[in-house]
């Protein structure tokens, strides 16, 4: 029989490695760093990881997040995704990739890392938040708890910060994602008609301006439908889900509206230093076209878990920079390098016009939803780039 896993384990004042914010990045990162022997193993989060009942929008792609994960990722799967419509207002194409991805159950898999977590030997302590992190003195860093209304202080000699998007906490100028932080809103909606195994994706000007709006089944009769607009756009998130929903079906209202930050930085700049890694959202490692984070926040917490090992093993201050260096190029080896240069085509994919994704998708549609290839759609992008290369300019 397997005892109660404890979530509230006394606070210990000492640890070896201090795991800030339990999201997939420092989920994955406390159960790497105690199962590869860091010694003892603290995980903080100010509430209950699993508390929201949908996360998000809850898509992977099914090879990296089975690659990553350090469970088996069967119990979490809601449902497969083995086809992606593209549509605008007037057109729209399908995109079958049998068993690309997954539509899962974040909370469920939260809850099941954290019980991971716990018996593993971690000492998790939720609904304990984290207000300041000090600097390397010696060979700890202080850092602020408050539990209850009380404040305790932790003596860490490794701290992985992975308490989601915005500033963050560390005051050392490493990569944060407050890096071109944008809000995306979403509902769960009942009786729309969809195929549960296709997610949809809606480029609009009128409802997602240069994000985009989605439509993801959640179950086989419930929709997570939700919009992100790019920053500094006439309407918010909020209001662009209105007209989405009104869009999708006339009267359709929203219930209970979900938000949250989405950080599209792409994780540059330093992640690293004096003990101290950032990872996930905290250091904007987010696909910023995608606008996904899930598998990304597992492999930046993995990747921090290995490199927060060996520098907790290092025996020079020269041996820990060259792994906070090799953390960092670790990084964008596996996803830096091309979300940087998303993040570059960024601004001209959010200016593309109505008529224009109109022209695109209807294009595309003429082959069968089997027959895409990257070649042939990179080609029809490149036919209406002409018509596009003003759109910047006449927004201005
Ligand atoms: C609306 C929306 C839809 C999305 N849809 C998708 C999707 O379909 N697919 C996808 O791949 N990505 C999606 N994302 C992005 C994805 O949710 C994030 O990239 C991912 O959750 C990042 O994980 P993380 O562990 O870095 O941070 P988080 O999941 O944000 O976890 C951070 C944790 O830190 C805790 N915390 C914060 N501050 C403190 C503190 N001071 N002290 C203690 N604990 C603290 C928080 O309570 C939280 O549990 C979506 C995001 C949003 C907002």
């Amino acid at each position: 029989m397997h005892p109660e896993p404890q979530f509230r384990s006394p606070l210990p004042l000492q640890c070896d490695a201090l795991v800030l914010g339990a999201g997939p990045a420092g989920l994955c990162a406390a159960l790497n760093l105690v199962r590869g022997g860091a010694g003892s193993v603290v995980l903080l989060d100010r509430r209950d990881p699993w508390r929201e009942p949908v996360a998000c929008a809850e898509a992977v792609r099914r090879v990296p997040f089975r690659e990553v994960s350090p469970l088996l990722v069967d119990p979490w799967i809601r449902g497969p995704v083995d086809h992606c419509l593209f549509a605008s207002e007037h057109a729209s194409f399908l995109w079958t990739t049998p068993g690309d991805g997954y539509i899962i159950d974040r909370a469920r898999m939260h809850r099941d890392l954290s019980v991971a977590c716990a018996e593993a030997g971690v000492a998790c302590h939720f609904r304990a938040r984290a207000t300041s992190i000090g600097p390397l003195r010696g060979d700890r860093r202080a850092v602020e708890v408050e539990v209850d209304g009380i404040r305790h202080q932790i003596h860490a000699r490794c701290v992985v910060e992975a308490t989601g998007p915005g500033k963050g906490l560390e005051r050392e100028n490493l990569a944060d994602g407050a890096e071109d932080l944008e809000t995306a809103a979403f509902t769960l909606v009942d009786g729309l008609s969809f195929d549960p195994t296709a997610i949809q994706l809606w480029y609009s000007r009128r409802f997602a301006p240069g994000g985009y709006a989605w439509l993801f089944p959640s179950g086989t009769d419930r929709a997570n439908v939700g919009v992100v607009c790019a920053r500094g756009e006439a309407i918010s998130s909020r209001e662009g889900l209105k007209l989405f929903l009104e869009h999708l079906q006339p009267g359709l209202q929203p219930g209970q509206v979900w938000g949250g930050a989405i950080p599209c930085g792409s994780g540059g700049g330093e992640l690293a230093r004096d003990m101290l890694f950032k990872s996930g959202d905290a250091a904007s490692m987010v696909n910023g076209l995608s606008r996904s984070g899930i598998v990304e926040a597992m492999e930046a917490g993995t990747l921090a878990a290995t490199h927060a090992l060996a520098a907790l093993k290092a025996s020079s201050p020269g041996a820990r920079a060259r792994l906070y260096r090799s953390y960092r190029w670790k990084w964008f080896v596996k996803r830096g390098l091309s979300y940087r240069l998303t993040m570059w085509i960024k601004p001209w994919f959010g200016s593309i016009q109505d008529a224009q994704w109109d022209t695109l998708l209807s294009r595309l549609s003429r082959r069968p939803s089997t027959g895409h290839t990257w070649p042939h759609t990179i080609w029809e992008v490149l036919r209406i780039l002409p018509s596009t290369l003003g759109n910047r300019r006449r927004r201005l």
